[in-house]
């Protein structure tokens, strides 16, 4: 979908796929500095790693603690995320979804559940709470997303854990890689559709399937479903602008990046 955004707008440039193992990060990175590089995108397992060496962090990936997006300054690097902004963009203009004064359940404690709770606090959630398989990792991420009367409440993924907090959330997001295709969990929704309110919108950040487990219990439960492709876009729209200096189509992103997953 990037390459589509450049071709539309007639922009002479290439955005390659490059497969990196950890021990070859640090060189691929390095090579961003050449003249004739734009920047990247980072993706699984690099976000973290993408931090460390960057000449500069802007404040939203510095408070995240990943960097999914770099940008080439003659020569100097400059780490940004956007998936928060992109999530955010996502619910208030695919799903019309405000977060302000909400109560949200957030499943997950990873890379993206890191971006996703940060975009909620900044949205200014009323209530929120991280349910992760892991406690303690739910448990550090809500202590590094404290700030003032923002005081995230951490839990498992067990059902009578669950049912404290799921049905009277306005909106309940999937952040972790249950019902991904490909993925270990594939046919797994981190909550039932019996603990979903009809009232919530429900945000998978799996965008492959387009219809996960997670968005067909809350369908089942008469909740309104949304699925991740919106901010796949919008994150890489953010990156687009920042690399060319030019608004990026998203129309044509979307477009493209649907043809992509229907060929799959
Ligand atoms: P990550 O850092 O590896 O985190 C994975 C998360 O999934 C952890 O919370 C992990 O729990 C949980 N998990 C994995 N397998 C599980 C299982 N079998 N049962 C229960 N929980 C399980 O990955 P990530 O970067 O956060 O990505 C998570 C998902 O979001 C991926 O599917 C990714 O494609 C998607 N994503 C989408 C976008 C977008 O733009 N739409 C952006 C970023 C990511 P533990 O802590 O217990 O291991």
């Amino acid at each position: 979908f990037q390459q589509a955004a450049l071709d539309h707008l007639g922009i002479d440039a290439r955005f390659e796929a490059r497969p990196v193992p950890p021990e070859d990060f640090a060189a691929a990175v390095e090579a961003l500095r050449a003249d004739d590089e734009l920047g990247g995108c980072v993706t699984l397992p690099h976000k973290h790693a993408a931090l460390e060496l960057m000449d500069d962090v802007d404040e939203t990936a510095a408070a995240i603690g990943a960097v999914n997006t770099i940008v080439n300054a003659d020569g100097r690097l400059k780490g940004y995320n956007t998936d928060a902004p992109g999530f955010l963009r996502a619910l208030r203009e695919r799903a019309g979804f405000d977060p302000a004064g909400s109560s949200a359940v957030v499943f997950g404690a990873g890379g993206a559940a890191r971006a996703v709770v940060y975009a909620l606090r900044v949205a200014g959630v009323a209530r929120l709470a991280i349910a992760n398989r892991t406690v303690p990792r739910a448990e550090s991420l809500a202590a590094d997303m404290t700030d003032g009367g923002f005081r995230p409440t951490a839990l498992g993924l067990q059902r009578d854990e669950l049912a404290d907090v799921a049905p009277f959330a306005d909106l309940l997001v999937n952040a972790t890689s249950m019902g991904m295709a490909g993925g270990e969990a594939a046919s797994a929704s981190p909550v039932p559709a019996e603990l979903i309110s009809g009232d919530a919108l429900c945000y998978d950040a799996v965008y492959a399937p387009p219809m996960t487990p997670f968005l067909l219990a809350a369908e089942d439960a008469g909740a309104r479903p949304e699925g991740g492709l919106s901010m796949l876009i919008y994150q890489g729209a953010e990156g687009f602008q920042l690399w060319t200096g030019e608004p990026a189509p998203v129309e044509v992103m979307f477009e493209a990046a649907e043809a992509a997953l229907r060929a799959r």
